[in-house]
């Protein structure tokens, strides 16, 4: 019984027109399990495509090749690992080692590949390089420099490592000087005694002299088989040992191709950086972006301030349209607000008088879109004494000193090209009302209100800029004071000494005087989130409308907006990163088809070799990831102050490092876990998909 036996086997090749053209024709062979056996044959006539087809490299076009009676073409692949890396071992004529690796690794690889640990192959290697008085020098010198005798060695002990039962070596003298031909056919001859090995050769006379047996081949056609000693068919059925999967033995290869490919690894790298850094600034920003914003906004100084109507909706059963109209609240339901909602005062509205823009002019000159707006008291906890960064907030409550925004103080800064601090502002308005004298014989008398003062600018605020107008605050109380002394000269005439404040607060619902609302004045700064929660509390027919709330739910609104938008572009662009670094992978594993064929032709599975690049970007994501925390770290911080320069929102980025829903590094994690994930798809679905070409076209890659 046989060791390898080969039946009517045929090798062909389809040329242009479809013609078959036979590199191998009908061979029927048989092998025994030991000795030394030679191919003869000119260049060109099939003796390595034999050799392939008996190592598993190649496939059969017709015939059935076994080993040990099987049919190794219906090997699955698992077999077929364990059938190259424990059964046949290869000695290649272009000797196929790992260039890059040291020879003492080349040698290891089989070893390792097999499931061997480290300690156990080096050991192997060490004493098999030794036993063939290898110079040690040589062990750690990599394939690349040695010399082609050199390699010769290397690539037959590496064969030898596993033990293997059949040695198949192409031409291993054919590269080398006689007295290198003679040493490798002596090392040959000494394994023939312990395995089958066969070799090609166009080198008779070396095949005559070492040779148990010789076959002779022309076009593909064995054309002699010469016995020369005997040597017995017999095999003792030994079953393969499983393969074990030991992802351990590519460390050295992983790392060495990093370094290999340095700056193309660096490339990735910072693809992949800039891909995770702007993820982590936009998630950061979603994640920060709603408290900054309501911190932010709090950081107006009239925050505290609404009106607040009434709204009589009036629904005409005939018609689709709903006619709001908007009454100011009578005294008796302000009262009953404020009992509502405690955190408030509720006062008379002047704004029917005095309005939000009046005419301000400063040194004669009148200036556009400055608002005057009322806060209650300079002197109360009512406003944010925390927001002056320039000169004071009166002690007292009086008209005469007005605080300004910080808009408003640039604007004046760059319009008069001075510092505007302590100067004086003129605020001036002038209305005229007819108001009722109960006078049946002259029922109205019209009143002219005419405010003009001087005030000084004593103070300036930070606000939030973004949205924000110039604004000249004034105290409320003090503006109360003087309504409640400025005297309707034409009224009292009717009525008695009447005051413009009794004239706003007699005013009807629909009268002019009355504005319509009513103003709301948060009594302490610090409760400030309860102007959100205003419009909860009272009932649905009052309309709360406040300045800063209503421009803080704009900016949520905008801001939400884009922030989505740079969700979606950041996921266009992270799929860009997946595929750059799929690609870069892709060319990687292409420059190293030649060296995965080796790899494959000593036991390595296809999976084993995607791990390869899988573990490569693994380096690369992790790397990345490094350089990615460290990056958002450094920037988060001058990114939020150039913001806040620009909209004076504060940490608007917060990326949440050490805590998210509550889950300590949470994020961190998810970072990894998700950059992993997208290294591991990135290469292994190209090189997984890629289409694969016989392992001995792959051994010819790249030369
Ligand atoms: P040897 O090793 O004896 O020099 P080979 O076994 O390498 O010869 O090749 C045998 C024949 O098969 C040659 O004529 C060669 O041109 C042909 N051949 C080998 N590989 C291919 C291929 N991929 N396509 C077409 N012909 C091939
Ligand atoms: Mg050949």
């Amino acid at each position: 019984m046989s060791l390898i036996e080969l039946r009517n086997v045929s090798r062909f090749y389809i040329s242009g027109k479809e013609q078959k053209k036979y590199a191998l024709k009908a061979v029927s062979l048989s092998f025994p399990n030991k000795g030394l056996i030679s191919i003869l044959g000119k260049s060109g006539c099939g003796k390595s495509t034999l050799l392939n087809l008996i190592g598993g490299i190649d496939k059969a076009s017709e015939g059935i090749i076994y080993f040990d009676n099987e049919d190794i073409s219906k090997f699955k692949e698992k077999d077929l690992m364990v059938f190259r890396s424990q059964i046949v071992s290869y000695i290649f004529q272009h000797y196929h080692l790992l260039e890059d690796q040291t020879a003492l690794y080349n040698v290891m690889l089989p070893a390792l590949i097999n499931g061997d640990d480290y300690k156990t192959a080096n050991k192997k290697a060490k004493d098999l390089l030794n036993s063939f008085s290898i110079n040690k020098e040589l062990f750690n010198k990599k394939c690349a420099d040695l010399s082609g005798g050199e390699k010769e060695r290397i690539a037959i002990l590496r064969s030898l490592i596993n033990k293997p039962k059949v040695i198949l070596a192409d031409e291993p003298t054919g590269a080398l000087d006689k007295n290198n031909a003679i040493l490798t056919m002596e090392t040959l001859k000494k394994m023939s005694k312990e395995c089958l090995v066969i070799m090609v050769t166009h080198n008779a006379s070396l095949a005559e002299q070492y040779s148990d047996r010789i076959i002779k081949m022309s076009d593909g056609r064995v054309t002699a088989d010469i016995r020369i000693n005997n040597i017995y068919a017999k095999t003792n059925r030994e079953l393969p040992k499983k393969h074990k999967t030991n992802y351990r033995w590519m460390n050295k290869i992983v790392s060495s191709n990093f370094v290999k490919r340095f700056k193309r690894n660096i490339f990735s790298i910072l693809s992949l950086v800039v891909g995770l850094v702007s993820s982590m600034l936009i998630f950061g920003f979603s994640n920060g972006k709603d408290d900054s914003i309501v911190k932010s906004m709090e950081r107006q100084f009239d925050y505290g301030t609404a009106s607040i109507c009434k709204e009589n909706k009036i629904i005409s059963p005939d018609s689709p349209i709903t006619l709001i109209q908007t009454m100011r609240p009578s005294y008796n339901e302000m009262q009953e607000i404020g009992q509502a909602c405690n955190d408030f005062r509720i006062c008379y509205s002047y704004d029917s008088l005095i309005t939000s823009f009046p005419t301000v002019s400063f040194n004669d000159k009148q200036i556009d879109n400055f608002s005057y707006s009322p806060i209650y008291s300079f002197s109360d906890a009512s406003i944010n004494r925390d927001l002056l960064i320039k000169g004071k907030i009166p002690s007292f409550d009086t008209l005469n000193q007005v605080v300004v925004n910080q808009v408003a103080y640039r604007t004046l800064n760059n319009l008069f090209k001075y510092d505007s601090l302590n100067s004086v502002l003129r605020i001036k308005e002038q209305q005229s009302y007819s108001l009722a004298t109960g006078d049946g014989e002259k029922p109205y008398v019209t009143d002219y209100f005419v405010f003009d003062r001087l005030v000084q600018i004593v103070g300036v605020v930070k606000e939030v800029e973004f949205l924000n107008s110039p604004k000249i605050f004034y105290s409320y109380l003090a503006m109360d004071d003087y309504m409640n002394e400025a005297v309707l000269n034409n009224l009292s005439v009717y009525l008695g000494d009447t005051t413009w404040k009794d004239a706003v607060i007699d005013s009807m619902d629909n009268d002019p005087l009355s504005s319509y609302s009513c103003r709301l004045f948060l009594k302490d700064a610090q409760k400030i989130s309860s102007m959100k929660s205003i419009k909860n509390i009272i009932s649905e027919q009052y309309s709360v409308t406040s300045n800063g709330v209503t421009v803080e739910e704009t900016l949520l609104t905008l801001v939400n907006a884009a922030s989505v938008g740079m969700e979606v572009f950041l996921g266009i662009a992270l799929v860009g990163v997946v595929m750059i670094l799929g690609i870069i992978s892709f060319a990687s594993y292409n420059e190293d088809i030649k060296d995965s064929a080796i790899l494959l032709c000593y036991g390595a599975t296809r999976d084993d070799i995607a791990m390869i690049y899988v573990f490569e970007s693994i380096m690369v994501g992790i790397i990345s990831v490094v350089v990615s925390f460290l990056v958002s770290v450094l920037i988060t911080k001058p990114i939020n102050l150039l913001i806040e320069r620009f909209t004076s929102l504060i940490n608007v980025i917060n990326i949440p490092f050490l805590e998210f829903h509550n889950r300590t590094l949470l994020f961190p994690l998810l970072i990894i876990g998700a950059t992993l994930f997208i290294c591991v798809i990135a290469t292994y679905l190209p090189i997984g998909f890629s289409k694969r070409i016989s392992l001995k076209e792959e051994l010819k890659a790249n030369d």
